[in-house]
């Protein structure tokens, strides 16, 4: 059930259609207008999980809930896991088939209960009750790929990544500033170019972005405060 492959994969030149420095500069530009264009919208899930409970561990099994997984749900089902299991040993101690009936009905909820509970031993038991807090370690937990392993950087522990998930590799793409078919290789061009200051936000803003403006399907173009930055690569339809 890992998310993506472990591995980063070196940038190629045929990822970047208008080069490394045009792709800087567009993201400069970008990431102030969308900061303003989602200012006041409910962030995702995981990150309200992150900033209330400011716990690796809580910010790690949420993560792996809300793959394939609307966020209301993924909300909801955390809620309700950590009121009955908060911590590595109260959530390893809890059988699989319970870890199931509350985390239903997130995607693939059997898969993740069996991955929550074996993460969850390992770190109560190998690893002291301590969530690891690099991209390795996190990375040799049950269940857990890059994307989770970032978002647990990035939103557990303020270290840096970058988070890929389908809409910040979406819109990245139809902007033009790089041209990949993997989220771990959209990564791999954003770590060679965008900012680091903005490393810690960019998977909120872009996740916001994607769902409110960038839709998967029929993007609102006609009101993107950044359409004139955007090549729209790949877009059929749009509003
Ligand atoms: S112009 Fe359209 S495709 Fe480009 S970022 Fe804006 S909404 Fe997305």
């Amino acid at each position: 059930m890992n998310d993506s492959v472990s591995k980063l994969p070196d940038p190629r030149p045929e990822w970047f259609p208008r080069g490394k420095a045009a792709a800087t500069a567009t993201l400069r530009r970008i990431v102030p207008a969308v900061r303003k264009a989602v200012h006041g919208e409910r962030p995702p899930s995981v990150t309200e999980i992150a900033r209330r409970s400011r716990s690796p561990f809580k910010v790690l099994v949420s993560t792996v809930i809300s793959a394939r997984t609307k966020d209301e749900v993924t909300g909801e089902a955390a809620r309700r896991l950590f009121a009955r299991a908060p911590t590595p040993r109260s959530l390893s101690a809890l059988s699989a088939r319970r870890i199931e009936e509350l985390i239903y009905p997130a995607g693939f909820y059997r898969t993740k209960a069996k991955a929550i509970r074996a993460l969850s031993a390992k770190i109560a038991g190998e690893l002291g009750g301590r969530v690891p807090d690099t991209m390795e370690g996190l990375l040799a937990l049950p269940g857990v790929g890059r994307k989770t392993a970032n978002l647990v950087l990035t939103l557990g522990f303020a270290l840096p990544g970058i988070c890929v998930d389908t809409h910040v590799h979406r819109v990245a793409n139809r902007l033009g500033i790089i041209r990949t078919k993997a989220p771990v290789e959209t990564e791999a061009c954003l770590r060679a170019t965008l900012p680091k200051a903005h490393w810690l936000e960019i998977n909120d803003l872009l996740v916001t972005f994607g769902k409110s403006i960038c839709a998967p399907v029929s993007p609102r173009c006609s009101i993107c405060p950044i359409a004139r930055s955007c090549v729209r690569a790949g877009v059929a339809r749009s509003r």
